[in-house]
């Protein structure tokens, strides 16, 4: 039953990520005016709004003017409710949830945000830093100092590479290890920048293999980021004991 609800508060909170990812490139408010068709400018009711449902039953298209709405509607609603469902199996209602599932939010949006504009807002990186930090404060896996050493220590190695690979990184990817070191405590950002750069190579390797663009065409790196970031939310003491298990 408590699954259930941690789903559809999933759904929920994915079609509110939508208006967000949507809205803030553009540098519209996030709350004003009520949600519109991209197309026909049509405001909305509240049937037309369902997270995954109303998608179905209008078959993918505007109820009024009938043109395409995009997948990336009903698949972030869906990934949304899904990373509460597993944020949900590992911690149940605690505190932990609220916090990661906030970050986890964040990390949503901005994944696809960057993926689609090769930006990543400090709309979201600067509170996100403030807020980061506060929750240390509740958040009983980690210390407020950890937290702290998490913003610096990670975006610190971020912007020495920054620096040294010359525009192969941005400062969107060094502001955006600040919030999840933040978050997560600074050894797990490491690994999480680790893990992240695993998957960034192997996606590189496969657009040298395949497209001719290769390594010319940009990476949006804070998708990999965010990936490794959600994989040490939901399994990081896993991974880092299987870790200690392997070397002592
Ligand atoms: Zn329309």
């Amino acid at each position: 039953m408590t699954a259930t609800l941690v789903f559809i508060f999933g759904l929920m909170i994915g079609s509110f990520l939508n208006v967000v990812i949507y809205r803030l490139p553009q540098e519209e408010s996030i709350v004003f005016p009520s949600s519109h068709c991209p197309d026909c400018g049509t405001e909305l009711q509240a049937i037309d709004l369902i997270p995954v449902v109303s998608f179905l039953w209008n078959k993918g298209h505007c109820r009024y003017c009938g043109s395409k709405i995009s997948y990336q509607y009903p698949l972030v609603e869906l990934l949304t409710a899904l990373i509460f469902i597993l944020l949900y199996h590992q911690y149940y209602l605690t505190m932990q949830f609220v916090v990661y599932a906030l970050l986890a939010s964040a990390l949503i949006a901005v994944s696809i945000i960057d993926l689609q504009h090769l930006i990543i807002p400090n709309q979201i990186t600067y509170p996100g830093i403030i807020v980061a930090f506060l929750l240390s404060f509740l958040n009983p896996e980690i210390s407020y100092i950890n937290s702290l050493l998490g913003i610096l220590g990670p975006a610190l190695l971020l912007f020495l590479i920054a620096v040294v690979s010359r525009g192969g990184l941005g400062m969107g990817d060094v502001k955006l290890i600040a919030v999840l070191g933040g978050f997560i405590g600074w050894q797990k950002a490491l690994v999480a920048i680790f893990i992240g750069s695993i998957i960034g190579s192997i996606i590189g390797l496969y657009l040298i293999v395949v497209s001719d663009k290769g390594l010319k065409s940009k990476l949006p790196l804070g998708v990999f980021l965010s990936l490794g970031g959600l994989v040490m939310i939901l399994w990081g003491q896993e991974i880092i004991d299987f870790y200690w298990q392997l070397i002592l």
